[in-house]
């Protein structure tokens, strides 16, 4: 892995917590438990004190999974990253969702409670009330059970390479191949790796299949008829509800599949081939070069970081404050879990971005939407707030939003002539050309996105956000 844990920066020191702890010690752990769960509030203070304690001890065992679960993403192939992941989901994650299901009941149970200040806590008093509406005992063992199948459904994934023109690749390496325009390459790279995920066909069906049989039984033990209705509950999603998903998926298949079709269809004309094959979707739709943006992971850094500079530079100095912590592992590699994400380091309060990146144009941007996540545990450092309140707790909601919003606030800063990255070659979209060199305003850049996708798509214009409060938000890749 990339940082070394011991020299991080400790800038919140502890309260509550003895400065030097073994937390995987159960009898130790167990005392941290009673210690908060015997104390009795005289006044709200005493309970906002509590509630301080609390998070702490709540963020040094997040911190304390984390650390084990980045060691272990980073190399899923390495036997003791494993035994330590595995140690910690088997032995200690159970013992800490009991005693917080305890302490759950304790805060709402305690009079003291009606002292604080409404506007700051209702959102952790409708969390907790829902934690311990949906708190069972027996699914304790359950979900470590489905935790430790989502691992070795990592450790299959992170397993597969392919051996191509003389070397061994991972599949992350292979997906710059589908970028070519010779279409011969393109089949047969895709050919090679689909026949290589064939071989992990059974473990990996076998896998869901448990997946789904075990969290039907979670579902059913919290008096669930099924588990999307108790995942909705889980995740606190209490501002809609799956008719409304229901309803967005109509929407897309009415607007947006039509589109699709369309833009299949521009595709196919620009290749010059009939029927697309799964092999010419990641290629430039005209067939041009890929695009490569870079060689090395601390090129693609130094490059996002001048992008950065011009958005803000605040956001270029948290990114340099990574790198320089060595909180960044981006390179793919065998034995690497696929995919991308942001973590917080919830005690020290510091993000980790992991993703698998080989050079592609989509890894530039995985990392500017890595960045915006980081970007949030930054933002949310000096907040005061509670663990409940931060980083991985924050629903995927509104943890998505600030990505895309450091996306679009780079977006903005681009020339709009050619929308042209200051440092990375992007290909001009035909939509933009002959536009006049001067940047457009936020408002006359809102009217034309309004009258583009009504022109092109038949959706009426989508009131655009106008958010002038400087957000700097953001969350995993997830
Ligand atoms: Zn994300």
């Amino acid at each position: 892995m990339s940082f070394d844990y011991s020299r991080l920066p400790r800038e919140y020191p502890r309260q509550f917590l003895p400065s030097k702890i073994d937390l995987t010690d159960l009898t130790r752990l167990k005392d941290l438990f009673r210690n908060l769960q015997n104390r009795s509030f005289h006044s709200a203070t005493d309970l906002e004190k509590w509630l301080k304690d609390e998070s702490e001890l709540a963020s040094a065992l997040a911190e304390e999974q984390s650390i084990r679960y980045a060691r272990m993403t980073c190399q899923t192939d390495d036997p003791t990253r494993e035994k330590d992941y595995l140690f910690y989901i088997e032995n200690i994650e159970p013992e800490a969702k009991i005693g917080f299901s305890q302490l759950d009941r304790k805060y709402l149970g305690t009079p003291a409670r009606k002292g604080l200040p409404h506007e700051k806590y209702f959102v952790l008093d409708r969390k907790r009330e829902n934690n311990v509406a949906l708190f069972r005992e027996a699914n304790v063992e359950l979900e470590k059970e489905e935790t430790k199948l989502a691992q070795s459904f990592q450790k299959t994934t992170g397993a597969m390479t392919v051996l191509y023109d003389g070397q061994e690749r991972t599949m992350q390496q292979m997906g710059r191949f589908l970028e070519e325009p010779d279409r011969n390459i393109r089949e047969k790279t895709w050919l090679l790796s689909e026949s290589r995920r064939q071989r992990d066909r059974d473990t990996l069906n076998q896998v869901y299949d448990q997946l789904i049989a075990l969290r039907q039984r979670i579902a059913e033990n919290a008096g669930f008829d099924n588990y999307r209705d108790y995942i909705f509950r889980k995740k606190e999603r209490f501002d809609y509800t799956a008719e409304d998903c229901f309803s967005y998926h109509e929407a897309v298949e009415k607007y947006i599949v039509p589109l699709m079709h369309e833009l299949d269809l521009e595709r196919s004309r620009g290749l010059n081939v009939e029927p697309l094959r799964p092999w010419d979707l990641a290629v430039d739709p005209k067939g041009r070069p890929a695009l490569r943006p870079f060689k090395t992971s601390s090129e693609l850094i130094q490059r996002c970081v001048k992008v950065f500079d011009k958005v803000n530079p605040e956001f270029a100095a948290e990114l340099r404050r990574m790198t320089s912590l060595d909180l960044l592992d981006l390179d793919s590699r065998k034995g690497k879990a696929p995919g991308g994400y942001n973590m917080e380091l919830s005690e020290i309060r510091l993000p980790f971005v992991f993703m698998n990146a080989v050079g592609r144009d989509g890894d530039v941007w995985t990392l500017l939407h890595e960045s915006g996540h980081a970007f949030h545990v930054f933002a949310m450092r000096d907040k005061g707030f509670p663990y409940q309140y931060r980083s991985e707790n924050v629903p995927l909601e509104i943890a998505e939003v600030a990505s895309p919003l450091s996306i679009d606030r780079q977006a903005a800063r681009m020339d709009r002539n050619n929308r042209r990255l200051p440092t990375l070659d992007l290909h001009q979209p035909e939509s933009h050309s002959g536009r006049s060199t001067r940047p457009m305003g936020q408002a006359q850049e809102k009217i034309w996105r309004s009258r583009k996708l009504e022109r092109i798509r038949g959706i009426p214009p989508i009131p655009m956000a106008t958010t002038t409060t400087p957000l700097r938000s953001t969350l995993l890749l997830h």
